[in-house]
């Protein structure tokens, strides 16, 4: 037994391994830190915590995080994944993302600040609060669910306050009689004096009609894009970057699955990012890359038609998201549009060197496409 290095919780299980350390704690499940990151936040003693941020040019520069606000949006944001059976992963610098880290078993990389970024906005913290309070039972209406300031019962659903995303049970308890006074819960037992917290609920009619209407909007608030593209250094890596830009611009953020080829494990992650995405962008691109002129048994596996970009942007769209369509402009690539998808409004692109050509034209005609159709992203709203 340890303490948790996030919510500091005594009975965790913390492990150095090679060159990373391995959690198991009650409150945020089981993850991976890298040694350089664990340690940079153990360090992290002063006021700001300095996030290395990645550049395009391989360089990076610093975001200053109160240290107070990474502890607290860490365990909230750990506590939240385990609840959705999303644990299971590896935090990393953002910046060494792209550098091929060994996988541990299943488990995948995030990047410190994507993995802060999904604490949720102020006017999001009641309704985020309320799904995670769904998610703590067995889902049968009237069971009762327990709120502790720090400890989990196993024998009962309980949770600490962190599924509540709240800093200390003073906030708690204000979330708690906000949902109370909604209507969403119904209070069996509360005591919240003095240094004890401890609430017993269950789940009204109300709250889970709730329940179930966030879920299916849940991604309308969503700043997350997913991009849905072959990855490949050589051919696609200015394409990647303008559309990253373009979202970004745009006020999302772009959520690639990066290099990893897609073995079952990542197409679950896949189905999570996408269902959590407010819209799709996907580039259909497809290099022959022996520059064969007809070979019919090659250009659909070498270089050929891109799957898993077809796969993910049906998805998206029977999950009725707007799925935006880029291509590189060529032969190869264009004869190779499935004849499904031919007549939807496709973005061309040609690349130039590292880059694409018109990049700045580029990405505010996607810019101005994504404005249109899904409106402005939350990272421009104040
Ligand atoms: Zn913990």
């Amino acid at each position: 037994m340890s303490e948790c290095f996030l919510c500091k919780n005594e009975t965790a299980t913390l492990r150095e391994s090679g060159y990373e350390w391995r959690i198991i704690c009650p409150n945020c499940g089981k993850l991976v830190i890298t040694d350089d990151l664990y340690s940079d936040i153990k360090a992290a003693t002063g006021e700001c915590f300095r996030l290395p941020l990645p550049e395009p040019d391989n360089g990076y520069r610093y975001l200053r995080v109160p240290v107070a606000d990474l502890f607290f949006k860490a365990r909230c944001v750990a506590a939240e994944r385990k609840l959705k059976d999303q644990d299971e992963y590896i935090l990393v610098y953002d910046y060494k993302k792209n550098e091929l880290l060994p996988e541990v078993g299943n488990f995948y990389h995030i990047g410190i600040k994507e993995f802060l970024d999904s604490f949720p906005a102020t006017h999001e913290v009641l309704d985020r609060a309320l799904l995670n309070l769904g998610r703590l039972g067995s889902g049968i209406f009237g069971e009762s669910i327990y709120i502790f300031e720090t400890e989990v019962k196993k024998e009962i659903p309980s949770a600490n306050i962190n599924i509540l995303y709240a800093s200390n049970k003073n906030v708690a308890a204000k979330i708690l009689i906000n949902l109370k006074e909604n209507n969403f819960i119904e209070v069996e037992e509360m005591n919240y004096q003095g240094s004890f917290f401890e609430w017993k609920f269950y789940i009204s009619a109300k709250g889970w009609d709730r329940i179930a209407g966030l879920k299916n909007t849940a991604d309308k608030y969503s700043e997350k894009a997913f991009i849905a593209m072959w990855f490949d250094v050589k051919h696609t890596r200015g394409i990647r970057e303008a559309l990253k830009k373009a979202i970004l611009s745009s006020g999302y953020l772009p959520i690639v699955i990066d290099e990893v080829p897609h073995a079952d494990f990542i197409m679950n992650r896949v189905i999570n990012e996408i269902n959590e995405a407010r819209f799709v962008v996907a580039d259909f691109t497809c290099i022959n890359e022996d520059n064969k002129k007809d070979d019919k048994e090659d250009d659909k596996i070498k270089g050929g038609v891109r799957g898993g970009v077809y796969f993910e942007a049906g998805y998206a769209r029977g999950q009725r998201k707007k799925v935006f369509h880029t291509c590189r402009k060529d032969s190869a690539s264009e004869k190779r549009l499935h004849f499904d998808i031919k007549q939807i409004n496709t973005l061309f692109w040609e690349p130039d060197g590292e880059s694409i050509k018109d990049r700045d034209k580029f990405i505010d005609d996607l810019k101005q496409a994504i404005w249109a159709e899904v409106g402005k992203g939350p990272r421009l709203r104040k």
